[in-house]
């Protein structure tokens, strides 16, 4: 398993590629933005992108999703809580922060929690995580946390934009909390983490 983060778009969005090197496959996390750049990463790897997966559905996390979906035919794959959100310039914050044309996201398949993907010999499983957005989720991989906008090195995503909710996000935070054992973290935005390290010094997870 290899993990390529590139910090992509206006607002400096984590975008990752998961790739399992042996079978030359990979997913392509949160294309955000810069999708020439993603596109010349995945041709660094050797693998070819078979899913774009969302941690949830602000532009900034999606800006690439079309064209990186159209030049390798990845698949997109989305919570299915958030398939309103990818569809309205408003609810993903397209409109008030960007403004410009807005392109509809529609998923190849919806997301549920405990759903399983697999990527090579990668299995991910779906967290759902509501509350920065309700169609919020994480992706377990292994080891590997990847946590969108839902928990952040020594902090939390913001729960004042549309669909968010405090109830929802503390629920969450408090269920990555309980995880067994550890995981390193790769948020939507900043560096990365270790539960443990969550949990020792996130206020929001004690
Ligand atoms: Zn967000």
């Amino acid at each position: 398993m290899k993990i390529i983060r590139l910090e992509v778009g206006e607002i400096g969005t984590n975008c990752y590629l998961l790739c399992d090197e042996a079978a030359r496959l990979a997913a392509v996390i949160d294309p955000g933005g810069d999708s020439e750049r993603i596109l010349d990463a995945l041709r660094e790897t050797g693998c070819s992108a078979q899913m774009i997966l969302l941690t949830h559905g602000h532009f900034d996390h999606t800006g690439a999703v079309a064209a990186v979906a159209m030049a390798t035919g990845a698949k997109i794959y989305a919570h299915e809580e958030e398939l309103r959100l990818l569809l309205s310039p408003a609810a993903s914050m397209q409109s008030s922060f960007m403004g410009g044309p807005f392109t509809p996201i529609v998923p190849d398949a919806a997301l549920h929690d405990g759903d399983t993907l697999t990527l090579g010999a990668l299995t991910m499983s779906i967290l759902y995580t509501p509350g920065h957005t309700h169609g919020s989720c994480c992706i377990l991989c292994g080891s590997v946390l990847f946590t969108g906008d839902t928990v952040f090195q020594g902090d939390i995503g913001r729960t004042d934009l549309p669909t968010a909710s405090r109830t929802e996000m503390k629920a969450s935070v408090t269920r990555i909390a309980a995880l067994e054992g550890d995981y390193t973290l790769y948020p939507g935005h900043g560096p990365a983490s270790t539960l443990a390290n969550e949990r020792e010094n996130n206020v929001y997870m004690r």
